[in-house]
């Protein structure tokens, strides 16, 4: 189930925290590499070395390190809970029996796979196309999301309404271009993709010979649909996705496929829906017209059996995971009990999120953060004041929307509730499915009603913070206020270089490429001149080039296009945060060094410690491909170049390989 399409989270995937206070000592960096050579190497050799990547990581990283402390602190708070389970229907036992449940793998190998039977019956009864979308609903509403997805979302144009909001779906592989690209990788995880579903069919019962004829024609099925399924750059695009019409009109696009059924068998009322893919959904109607009965069903089988086997026995879980491993190059299963609290955090995460911030998150680190917060808008103002190239009249909306950007700090004020969810004991497969259930209706139940402006889309746990355009706000999970990024007590150098970037980056993200395209109300409204629009795209391609040129693995390179957003806030959020620093010094005596390094190093530094990390060539090509973010090392080593500060702090000279004149050095905000 996903929601909120539109929201820009700070990394592709998260993790969580520590206690010491940030040194540069040079323990974590590496003083043999020059600055003016490879900065990030220089900021973070030693930790990279001291950090190699376990065996059941395809990234390891100072968010991957957080998140890792983290989730042993999220087992001690579970196990506590478990130990002390409240009665039938209490928060406590449905984390306790979820938790149990996970990790008894001896009862999940006797129950197989019979938690699907139901639906595999159900599929394998299917005798006519025309059944095919109360099927469609009915595995929605339940277990996976068989051709497409639905959710609600704001409405694009009336920000303050939840509406049905249909998206392309249906793919097995990580993202439509895998079906298609030429290069080795990409043909080698298709390769293992076949093999899976292969494995899948064996394994509720077909002979070897005819489950590779069905993995084939069900690949084949999902390579139709890949072929009509938008691209990410055009998905990014808020234009493009914002296709609101009636259910009649999505009749006429999309005549063979019932929508009356379908939303009937969902339990929504809709008038009006946002067709994100009108391209898609057309097709989809004519693809399902053609398809062979018997491939739809193998299809939604696998659809089926791929969502849900990593929580079934293990022979289903071992042939997941070397699928994955194929993916991603990680080489080792995480431990179990790893697994399950991922689960738990997907299911009940504001449950065991309140258990956690009761815990670990002060409230003294709330107020700083606030004042932070207010600290770098003031600054982000100050540098709208000061832009050379937009107009007074832009610059005043830009102003409006800043001045309107709503914070959230640490946790919601008002948590899930979670008593509609029924979890048992023993039958981990079957709480998974009341969970899906329960959070699908969750989701459905928001459609055609006003948007609940309290309601995060992250747990409190997560080390990640985001913004949402339609509700204009930035929103900072208690995960991520924990050193490395935010020292409570901390330098003022190093919080700025760290918390202060994020906090500037979420802010940019009001004015990167798409959100710049939402006013302070969070409507798709343009309030730019059309000449500050021009100027805007003309230096924002200067970006895009400007990362186009990093090669990341074998010849591929890094997209600039896709990374664009990202790439902008992170050049926002270095400027931001560094003006809000500014502002913080001036009139006091110039700080003294700390370990050697001036305050402005320690900004830098601190900038650059927070993207440590080591990751696999798969992982690299993965991200590359499928995630918005620039990868970590270019986060820094794209960024330095682009900031005077860097030159000034390092003694950067002119030939050296980070150096960039001062005409080519791109600032945006
Ligand atoms: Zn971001």
């Amino acid at each position: 189930m996903m929601s909120l399409a539109a929201a820009t989270a700070l990394v592709g995937c998260s993790n969580a925290p520590k206690g010491q206070v940030a040194s540069f000592t040079g323990e974590d960096m590496d003083t043999t590499v020059d600055p003016s050579v490879d900065f990030y190497k220089y900021a973070n050799g030693g930790w990279i070395k001291q950090h190699p990547l376990p065996d059941d990581k395809s990234r390891f990283g100072v968010f991957d390190l957080m998140a890792e402390e983290n989730r042993e602190r999220l087992k001690e708070i579970i196990n506590d809970v478990a130990a002390n389970k409240g009665p039938q229907g209490s928060v406590s036992q449905k984390i306790g029996d979820f938790y149990a449940s996970g990790l008894d793998m001896e009862n999940r190998n006797a129950n197989g796979y019979s938690s699907l039977k139901p639906y595999l019956e159900k599929i394998a009864g299917l005798t006519d196309k025309s059944q095919v979308p109360a099927l469609t609903a009915e595995l929605q509403l339940s277990v996976c999301n068989p051709f497409f997805n639905l959710f609600p979302d704001a409405d694009a144009k009336n920000s303050s309404m939840c509406i049905a909001t249909l998206w392309q779906g249906g793919l097995g592989l990580p993202d439509r271009d895998y079906y298609f690209e030429p290069d080795d990788r990409s043909k080698s995880v298709r390769e293992a993709y076949v093999e899976y579903l292969t494995t899948l069919f064996t394994l509720v019962g077909n002979d070897s010979l005819v489950a590779a004829e069905k993995a084939q024609k069900v690949f084949d099925f999902e390579s139709r649909l890949a072929e009509v399924s938008s691209t990410k750059l055009e998905n990014r695009v808020p234009e493009n996705i914002y296709n609101k019409m009636s259910v009649d009109s999505l009749k006429l696009i999309s005549p063979d496929f019932a929508w009356n059924v379908y939303f009937e068998g969902m339990q929504v009322t809709v008038d009006e829906v946002n067709v994100s893919q009108p391209k898609f959904f057309a097709a989809l109607s004519q693809i399902i017209a053609d398809a062979n009965i018997d491939v739809l069903k193998d299809y939604m089988t696998i659809n089926l059996l791929a969502d849900a086997a990593p929580y079934l026995s293990d022979d289903f879980v071992a042939a997941n995971f070397k699928y994955s491993s194929t993916i991603t190059g990680v080489k080792e299963m995480q431990p179990l009990w790893k697994r399950v609290i991922g689960t738990i955090n997907g299911t009940m995460g504001e449950a065991v999120g309140q258990l956690y911030v009761e815990k670990y998150f002060p409230a003294t680190a709330k107020a700083r953060m606030l004042e932070l917060v207010e600290n770098l808008r003031t600054a982000f103002g100050q540098r709208i004041d000061n832009l050379t190239w937009m107009s007074d009249s832009t610059k005043a909306a830009a102003k409006d929307k800043l001045a309107a950007i709503m914070v959230k700090i640490g946790y919601p004020d008002k948590w899930k509730d979670y008593s509609d969810l029924q979890i048992v004991e023993g039958d981990y497969a079957a709480n998974l499915i009341a969970a899906s259930k329960f959070l699908t209706r969750e989701q459905l139940n928001k459609i055609g009603k006003p948007v609940d402006k309290s309601e995060w889309f992250m747990n409190p746990q997560e080390v990640n913070a985001y913004y949402n355009p339609s509700a204009n706000e930035i929103v900072f999970p208690a995960g991520i206020l924990q050193p490395p990024f935010f020292y409570a007590d901390g330098d003022d150098a190093v919080n700025y270089g760290a918390i202060g970037v994020v906090i500037g980056h979420e802010m940019t993200h009001g004015f990167d490429d798409m959100g710049r395209k939402y006013d302070k109300d969070g409507n798709m409204n343009n309030w730019w001149t059309p000449e500050d629009s021009e100027k805007f795209k003309a230096t924002t391609q200067r970006l895009v080039d400007f990362y186009n040129e990093f090669i990341v693995i074998d010849t591929l390179r890094a997209n600039g296009e896709l990374t664009l957003g990202e790439n902008i806030a992170d050049n926002g959020g270095l400027n931001i945060a560094y003006q809000a620093y500014s502002n913080s010094r001036s009139g006091k005596p110039a700080p003294e060094p700390i370990d050697g390094f001036t305050d402005d190093q320690r900004f830098l530094l601190a900038y650059a410690r927070v993207w440590a990390g080591n990751i696999r060539d798969e992982q690299i090509y993965l991200q590359t491909k499928t995630d918005p973010h620039s990868l970590g090392s270019l986060r820094v080593n794209g960024q330095m170049p682009l900031f005077d500060l860097f030159y000034k702090s390092f003694d950067i000279k002119e030939n050296s390989p980070m150096y960039l004149p001062e005409d080519k050095r791109i600032v945006i905000w």
